[in-house]
Parts: C-alpha cells; structure tokens; sequence
C-alpha cells in the first residue's frame, strides 16, 4: 500500500503551489478539487442523479454541468448543498482510494482544501498543513482571485481555522517566505517521506 500524505491549508496558503513541487519530484498528486469535477463529468452516475433532482435546465449545451446555475439552485434552495453533498461526497472519497490504489509512486499526495473540516484525516497517513498568516493569505488570494479583503474574510470565517488545522497537522509548512524557502521544506520533507515510505511497501 501506497503511503498517502494528505495536503491540506486556508485558501490562498499556497496548497497548489505546494503540491507542484512534490510532483517535481515525479510524486503522484490526488486532488479532491479534480475529482470533485470528473464525478459529475458526462456519463457518470453523478451527473445523472443532478440531472434527474433537477431537470435537464442544469445541462450546458454540449452536455456538462452547468456550474453558475448550480450555485444559483444551491443559493435559491439551501437544502440542495446538503443533498449534493450527500450525493457526491461518497462519490469522491471512492474515487481518490482508487486514485490512491493506481498510485505508483514510492508516496502520494492527497489534496484536500477542506480535510479537517470534512475530516477525512482518516483517508490519509500523515497530514501536512500549509501554514501562512492571515495577512499573507488575503493578501496573495486578493492577487490571485482579483478579489476584495471582506470576500476573503467570509471565506476565511467558512473555513477551519489556523489553529484547529495545525491542532490535527503532523507536518507543517510555513508559507510566509518565499519561492527559494518553500523549495528548501517541500525538499527536506520529500527525502523524510522516502524515508519513512519504506515501511509502507
Ligand atoms: P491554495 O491552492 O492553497 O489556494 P495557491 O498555491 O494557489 O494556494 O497560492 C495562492 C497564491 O499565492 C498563488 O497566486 C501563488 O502563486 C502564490 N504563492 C504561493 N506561495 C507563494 C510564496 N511562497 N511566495 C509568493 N507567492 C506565493
């Protein structure tokens, strides 16, 4: 069995950027954003039960799902975020044990924005938090996404917080530095999990 490192950190802490890196490496990356999408692709089972709860309306032309009009159904209908859930979650966590079960690296990653939040700790063997201060974090998600602080901060307040990820984290990156800083932990933590990977095979 593969060892399964899972990833998790706040919006804009740098999960994505941290995850390119291990796969630098030639490590297998599992992200449950992906899969979130590739279980409502055409032809899955997934897409079939939204279509049947909510017509044919949410379809785009070409067939997929129509994301804005899902949000605005979910924004119109709140119990509709609690029946999706229901119905995909399952969906997912099945499909990244079998991502996992395809993995050939000597470990893999397991990305998952919120882990703690939907504890799914359990899936993996080892959690990794990235971890950067608030002000770095809304400032580098301002940038990225173009969007104001007080949009950050309703994110932020929906999400787990700073100290209930590093409370459930056995590893630790601090994002504050720069590009060169995360290069030197991504690197000392790889040749830490090679390592303890030889227990797993
Ligand atoms: P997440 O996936 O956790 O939401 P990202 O990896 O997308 O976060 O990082 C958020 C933004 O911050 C991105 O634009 C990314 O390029 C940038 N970023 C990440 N780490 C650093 C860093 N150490 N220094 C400067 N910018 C960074």
């Amino acid at each position: 069995m593969t060892m399964v490192i899972g990833l998790t950190g706040g919006i804009g802490s740098g999960k994505t950027t941290v995850a390119e890196r291990f796969g630098r490496y030639n490590i297998d990356i599992i992200d449950a954003d992906i899969v979130a999408r590739e279980v409502v692709e055409p032809g899955t089972p997934g897409l079939e039960a939204i279509v049947e709860k909510l017509g044919t309306d949410i379809l785009l032309t070409d067939g997929t799902l129509d994301r804005s009009k899902l949000r605005q159904a979910i924004f119109d209908d709140n119990s509709l975020k609690d029946w999706l859930n229901a119905l995909l979650h399952p969906m997912i966590r099945e499909q990244m044990k079998a991502d996992i079960a395809q993995a050939t690296s000597p470990y893999c990653l397991l990305v998952i924005p919120l882990m703690v939040e939907n504890n799914l700790q359990a899936m993996t063997h080892r959690l990794l938090v990235v971890d950067v201060d608030e002000e770095v974090q809304i400032a580098r998600t301002r940038q990225r996404d173009k969007v104001d602080a007080s949009h950050v901060q309703k994110i932020l307040a929906a999400q787990a917080s700073r100290q209930e990820r590093l409370d459930a984290a056995d590893d630790v990156i601090n994002n504050n530095g720069d590009s060169n800083e995360l290069d030197d932990a991504v690197s000392e933590l790889h040749q830490q999990y090679l390592a303890m990977s030889l227990h797993y095979q």
